[in-house]
């Protein structure tokens, strides 16, 4: 008898092992388009695992949305050199970990970008160049060692009027962490969340393999150049080849340098593969800022992260430890 439950047991293990799958739903959060993989033996069971995703997702975006004059952020910009404002410890801490970014960039990436005067447009309107004046002028409110964050009170404070802050290069990944985070907890062992082509995978494939992403070349998008396993967590590509105006032959991409109000120039796609999705999503943003010298030897100095960066010529170039021989076309 003992046996025979034993026994039955084992192959109701085997049974549901096999049965395992991977669910999917697409849906538009944070502005953007997500993707939420996850794998589960039966569609309920993924479904109610999706739902928490979800509503991790609104959870955050309510927190750091500059869209909803009633986010906790807006209320920071909307009180910029007026007073500070209390925050929850989330977003402190985010805060804090942005920071932390822009030191280690030299201020290439920095959440007070969103206090540029918007002097460059990508719309095809742009007749000619701005003056370097009007150029150095735009940026002048920007400066992430201005922000104020009071550790005791749990407090931000922006100093200038007309300062603002904005999440629009790590928020993505952050949530896509937290989402992760909460499903890893609930016992769920394997995911994907896809924000726009940022990757965040946890566990492997139910045939046992790793998840892997294709890297596509933006000069040539139809043709993967790599198909990439991710075992490092996450994966993140900036760019949008579309996205940029061209004077006197040097082509101007749509991410501008917040130190020097110029756009950044030279990179048109960077991908950074980090342990984290807003590690990655902040440092794919700061390498095409950077650009690829700098770019690339910041990346090298950083352990667990690569980069793969393609220049306005097509070349690829990637960081000192990243194999893309990978190639399964
Ligand atoms: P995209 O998704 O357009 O390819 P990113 O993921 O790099 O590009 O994010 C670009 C967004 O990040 C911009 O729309 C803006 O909200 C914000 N941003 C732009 N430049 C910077 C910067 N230097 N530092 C921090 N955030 C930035
Ligand atoms: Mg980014």
């Amino acid at each position: 008898m003992k046996t025979t439950a034993t026994l039955m047991a084992l192959l109701l293990v085997g049974l549901t092992a096999q049965a395992q799958q991977v669910y999917n739903r697409t849906l538009k959060l944070m502005g953007s388009r997500f993707d939420i993989s996850v794998v589960a033996n039966d569609e309920p069971t993924a479904n109610s695992n999706i739902d928490l995703a979800v509503a991790e997702i609104s959870r955050i975006e309510k927190l750091i949305s500059s869209w909803d004059p009633n986010s906790q952020t807006s209320k920071i910009n909307q009180n910029a050199g007026i007073q500070p404002i209390k925050v929850d410890p989330e977003l402190m801490d985010l805060i804090g970990r942005a920071l932390v970014i822009s030191k280690l960039t030299d201020g290439a990436f920095d959440i007070s970008y969103a206090s540029m005067d918007r002097i460059w447009k990508f719309d095809g309107s742009m007749k000619e160049m701005p003056s370097e004046e009007a150029i150095t002028q735009s940026v002048a409110r920007v400066g992430y060692q201005k922000i104020v964050l009071d550790k005791a009170n749990n407090t931000v404070y922006l100093p200038e009027e007309g300062m603002r802050i904005g999440f629009g290069a790590i928020g993505k990944g952050y949530a896509a962490d937290k989402a992760k985070k909460l499903l890893q907890d609930k016992g769920v062992m394997a995911g994907i969340i896809n924000a726009s082509g940022d990757m965040n995978t946890w566990g492997k494939q139910p045939n046992g393999e790793d998840w892997k992403v294709a890297i596509t070349n933006p000069m040539n998008k139809d043709q993967a150049f790599a198909l990439v396993p991710l075992t490092k967590g996450a994966v993140v590509t900036s760019g949008d080849y579309e996205k940029y105006v061209t004077f006197n032959g040097i082509r101007y991409t749509h991410i501008i340098d917040p130190r020097t109000g110029y756009p950044a120039h030279g990179v048109i796609s960077a991908t950074v593969f980090a342990p984290s999705a807003e590690l990655a999503d902040a440092l794919a943003t700061s390498v095409f800022v950077m650009g690829i010298e700098v770019g690339i030897e910041r990346i090298n100095q950083l352990p667990n992260i690569e980069c793969i960066i393609i220049d306005d010529a097509g070349n690829v170039h990637t960081s000192d430890h990243i194999n893309i021989n990978q190639h399964e076309n």
